[in-house]
């Protein structure tokens, strides 16, 4: 079993946090050190550590996950002005949570998908 992180005690609120969106799939709250003006994360309950542990069983809840941040875009009033969703994997990616979620960023301009990595 892989080790449970913050985000299991957020779904079961263990750890009070506002939520913004749950059902029997997927959670998703705010950012708390939110990189731009409007940053949630949406997660699946069910822990699942990286993209690279997903398997075919799971492509319904990775669905509902877009289909929850657009909802979201749209009650956040960014879905026209435009949005971005990111899931980093592992070290190179930069994640630092190992329990996969789907960062909803928008608010503002965003300007080029990364920084020059070369
Ligand atoms: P990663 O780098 O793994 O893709 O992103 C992890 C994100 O989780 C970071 O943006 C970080 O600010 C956020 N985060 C970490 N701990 C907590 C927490 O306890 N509550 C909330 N709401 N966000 C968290």
């Amino acid at each position: 079993m892989p080790e449970e992180t913050i985000f299991s005690k957020i779904i079961r609120q263990e750890i009070p946090t506002p939520l913004l969106y749950q059902d029997d799939l997927v959670t998703a709250f705010r950012d708390i050190a939110p990189l731009v003006d409007s940053h949630i994360l949406i997660i699946p309950n069910k822990l699942i550590p990286t993209i690279n542990d997903v398997t075919e069983d799971d492509e319904l809840t990775l669905g509902r996950m877009i289909t929850v941040a657009k909802k979201l875009a749209k009650a956040e009033g960014i879905d026209q002005q435009g949005y971005r969703l990111i899931i980093n994997c592992n070290e190179d990616g930069g994640q630092e949570v190992y329990h996969i979620h789907l960062h909803l960023l928008g608010g503002q301009f965003l300007g080029p998908i990364l920084p020059k990595a070369k």
